[in-house]
């Protein structure tokens, strides 16, 4: 089977002190992953430590950076880039989430340029795309992140884009409550397997996990968890909630 994967996005919420609590409750229920299924949390930078080494003696829970800059060093004041996550033993890196497409105007080449440096430091990236809502009215979602792909991993070899996670984010679904049906997200997370298998052919897209991500909870995990391309979700708001969140680890595929 392939990776099924839940994945905590805290974005740029909680103190230190509330994440660690946060981390404590999570793990204190003593979840016990399979070896097909992973808990990554996507910490913000100054948290990474703290969640790395929480995790530590934990099976398949692994902490994340949730960005990295898109050059590898340099005069970026205020930036970090993959190279220093790798030296701090994070092996998990969001790419792409669509708050850092809007408010930083993140490309799809600057993406692939993250992608890369990710790649050579170690660091599985967690590809996110998703079309807002006026693309998904005008009929065109399909073709929209296809290019996305195309754009920001096409460049890849077909070793390189086998380590790639990639998570399916309907921008309208994001934070606001409104989840994407299940037809909706198997319907499209099918599409984005056979735009890779179109690209590096079915064996290899058959291999890499696809997440959904936008407005997942505990109480429609399990459901969205189940259509068979849904490996998994990438979860905001309700990462934030140990009770939410352990619920969601426990709707993964088993
Ligand atoms: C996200 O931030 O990636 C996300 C999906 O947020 P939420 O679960 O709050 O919709």
């Amino acid at each position: 089977m392939r990776t099924q994967i839940a994945a905590a996005n805290w974005k740029m919420n909680l103190k230190y002190q509330q994440g660690e609590k946060l981390l404590d409750e999570i793990l204190d229920t003593k979840l016990l992953l399979k070896d097909h299924q992973k808990v990554i949390f996507a910490v913000p930078f100054p948290y990474l430590i703290m969640a790395r080494s929480e995790v530590s003696e934990e099976k398949n829970y692994h902490a994340a950076a949730q960005n990295c800059h898109h050059k590898k060093s340099g005069a970026f004041t205020g930036e970090v880039s993959a190279e220093m996550i790798h030296s701090l033993n994070i092996s998990y890196c969001i790419v792409g989430h669509s708050e850092r497409r809007e408010f930083f105007s993140e490309s799809n080449a600057v993406l692939a340029e993250k992608i890369n440096l990710c790649l050579e430091n170690f660091i599985t990236p967690v590809f996110c795309c998703g079309e807002a809502l006026k693309i998904r009215e005008a009929g065109t979602q399909n073709d929209f992140v296809a290019l996305q792909l195309k754009e920001s991993l096409f460049h890849l070899t077909p070793g390189q884009v086998s380590s790639v996670i990639i998570a399916y984010e309907p921008i309208w679904a994001i934070g606001t409550g409104k989840t994407a049906t299940t037809e909706q997200a198997q319907e499209m997370h099918a599409h984005l397997r056979s735009v890779i298998a179109g690209q590096y052919g079915d064996e290899l897209a058959n291999q890499i996990s696809i997440l959904y991500g936008g407005s997942v909870k505990a109480n429609n995990a399990k459901e969205l968890f189940s259509c068979p391309d849904v490996d998994g979700g990438l979860v905001g708001g309700a990462s934030l909630v140990s009770a939410e969140f352990i619920e969601i680890i426990r709707s993964l595929k088993p």
